[in-house]
């Protein structure tokens, strides 16, 4: 044997942390650390069956693939071994060794805050450090692994104080072997002894019973099988329980919590297939972030063939989790292939029907737990609005929206609700939801008693400037075009109303030159009518792009070319009488367009939008103080 020298690393200092949170918080499911060792076993044998399929030097090591506990009474370990692909060197350090996975900052946040109490199990899941829950149980943990196709093993030793050990070692077989040196049970704990036969068999019955590979239990004379390794999706859907339907979803979505929604279906005829999905109760922090494996699972034919199928259901409903077993496909069909392939495309058609379905039923029947599930999952889900014409009506009718009156409504209730003579849906855009209810452009919408609909997700931006109309009505924003509210209820009024407005009318001679002092920030200026109380707003052209959307699409370094849109002016605010009044006696005063920018500017801010140049504005405006103020108190 040759003689191996182990080398001392460091965790990172986040991983230290995350680990000292792990340990000493009073956690009160120690046991799940075995699921979770299991659930990684698991995997792990998953990766070598599909690898060996396509890697004929690998093929004769897929036989026989197991997980095995070895529990040890008397030196108190317990041992986790499996038979999959192993890690190399440098797997170990980077998946074991430290916690370098994107979100464990914010996660450290939110467990400090949570300092001293209970950290909630579904937050451990959720940021995947499953491995380090092995440090509930034990306070020192091995770590021996040999890569299938290396003959190269590896030892990894911690006592997750800070540190670990690597060294060379041998092990016969590929593979890996966990060894916990438990602590001593405590039931007050909750702590049990993991090493009594009786308490593993009992929690490997609870959390990993449909594991597809047998988990073994070494014996005194011989191993025993401790699960019945049964499908659950080919099971009778009435035999199984909720808590065995519950810990199958933690087991593939690695979410600690429970779903929301549990969704069963299956297909015959031309395509033939099993899906069992799961709706999550909470996003996880990575939803937004591309190419993260999580997804949906694709069987065929009871064999696991790959972790994320992308292409089983649309990018608007990846926040489902589960399995598709298909009775149709080949097992050694490539990624490739996939996308391309008929079956899987009437499979995705028909999953996409089903768990819409399954949402508008929620959404009737249990409207509350649809709240949850669209507050948590709307934003992605809308994303489909604009990206499958052929579900977009549908999803529509699911959206909900706040709106100047209601905290949630959807279309429908809107339309509902519509004053008599309005035909259209009015909605207003911007980038949150506080600067949206105080922009000036509801004005005349509040007074008029029209609701508009406050869309503040980024997504909102992209499909309501695609989207015009819905069912039998307009959509239009509130910030573009022209607005007429009512005109027939107003033409039967007396004509008091109408010779108002007229008074009000400023002069287009004025407007015409404010309009030519603004001619780099605007294309014109107007009188509006959907302002009541502020002095001017800022309104686009009917088919402008919104100003959020310019900075999307800027942001994703694209080229657009910097839209002017229309200051449109409320005749009844004295700033604007007063200005008009300058604009008559000098119509070369210079402070017309020294105040002419200061408007614009506050328009500007009022929707809540960027100036070019704030520096010029707050020179402008403190000049513009100085004089106002005058020199009467120097
Ligand atoms: P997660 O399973 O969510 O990725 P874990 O902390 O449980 O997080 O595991 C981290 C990584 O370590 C796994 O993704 C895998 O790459 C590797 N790993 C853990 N256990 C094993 C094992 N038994 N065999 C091979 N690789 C493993
Ligand atoms: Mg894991």
């Amino acid at each position: 044997m040759t003689e191996h020298t182990a080398e001392t690393f460091s965790f990172k200092s986040e991983g230290k942390q995350l680990l000292d949170l792990m340990i000493h918080s009073v956690y009160s499911h120690k046991q799940i650390f075995l699921r979770e060792l299991i659930s990684n076993a698991s995997d792990a044998l998953d990766k070598l069956r599909v690898e060996s399929l396509t890697d004929l030097e690998l093929a004769p090591l897929a036989e026989d693939l197991h997980i095995r506990l070895e529990p040890d009474k008397e030196q108190r370990t317990l041992a986790i071994h499996d038979n999959g692909i192993g890690m190399d060197r440098d797997e170990v350090i980077n998946y074991i060794g430290t916690i370098a996975k994107s979100g464990t900052q914010e996660f450290l946040k939110i467990l400090q805050e949570q300092k001293g109490s209970e950290v909630p199990a579904e937050l451990i899941g959720q940021f995947g450090v499953g491995f380090y829950s092995s440090f509930m149980v034990a306070d020192r943990v091995e770590l021996i692994t040999r890569k299938a196709g290396s003959d190269q093993a590896w030892r990894w030793v911690s006592d997750g104080e800070g540190t670990f050990t690597m060294e060379e070692t041998e092990r016969q077989e590929q593979g890996t072997t966990v060894i916990l040196h438990l602590t001593t049970a405590d039931e007050e704990e909750n702590l049990e002894d993991y090493a009594e036969p009786q308490v593993l068999r009992r929690i490997v019955k609870r959390y990993s019973d449909f594991v597809a590979y047998p988990i073994r239990m070494k014996g005194d004379e011989e191993d025993e099988v401790l699960n019945s390794m049964k499908a659950i999706w080919t099971r009778p859907e009435e035999e199984v329980t909720e808590e065995e339907y519950n810990e199958f979803y933690k087991h593939i979505s690695h979410d600690w919590q429970d779903p929301l929604q549990r969704i069963r279906y299956s297909a015959e005829g031309t395509s033939t297939f099993k899906a069992l999905l799961y709706i999550p109760a909470k996003a996880p922090f990575d939803l937004y972030i591309q190419d993260v494996e999580r997804g949906v699972q694709l069987y065929v034919r009871r064999v696991f063939i790959m972790q994320d199928c992308k292409d089983l259901i649309p990018e608007y409903l990846r926040f489902l989790r589960g399995v598709v077993d298909s009775e149709d496909l080949t097992l050694n069909i490539s990624r490739e292939l996939l996308q391309k392939n008929r079956q899987i495309r009437m499979i995705r058609k028909n999953i996409t029907r089903k768990v819409l379905d399954t949402l508008k039923k929620m959404k009737n029947q249990e409207p509350d737990q649809y709240r949850i599930f669209w507050g948590e999952f709307g934003r992605v889900l809308k994303e489909g609005i604009l990206h499958d014409e052929k579900q977009r009506e549908t999803i529509m009718e699911m959206s909900l929206f706040p709106s100047t009156t209601e905290e949630q409504t959807s279309l429908q209730e809107y339309i509902d609700r519509m004053s008599e003579g309005q035909k259209t849906i009015y909605f207003l855009s911007g980038a949150s939801l506080e600067t949206l209810k105080a922009s000036p452009h509801l004005e005349a919408f509040r007074e008029k008693g029209y609701e508009v609909l406050l869309l503040s997700d980024q997504v909102d931006d992209v499909w309501s400037q695609m989207v015009t109309e819905f069912k039998d009505y307009q959509l239009q924003s509130a910030a573009k075009g022209a607005v007429e509210f009512g005109e027939e209820a107003e033409d039967s009024e007396s004509g008091e109303g109408r010779e108002k407005e007229k008074e009000q009318q400023a002069p287009a001679a004025f407007l015409q030159a404010l309009g030519r002092k603004l001619e780099d920030h605007v294309k014109e200026v107007r009188i509006s009518k959907r302002l009541t109380s502020s002095p001017a707003c800022l309104v686009g052209e009917e088919h402008d792009m919104s100003p959020q959307l310019e900075q999307l699409m800027k942001s994703m370094g694209q080229e657009v070319p910097p839209t002017r849109r229309i200051l449109e002016v409320n005749p009844g605010h004295p700033v604007v009488r007063r200005l008009e009044r300058l604009y008559e006696t000098n119509p070369d005063d210079d402070r017309l367009q020294h105040y002419g920018r200061l408007l614009y500017g506050q328009a500007v801010l009022a929707e809540g939008g960027t100036l070019d140049n704030p520096t010029e504005f707050s020179r402008e405006l403190a000049e513009f103080m100085t004089e106002a103020i005058g020199s009467d108190t120097e």
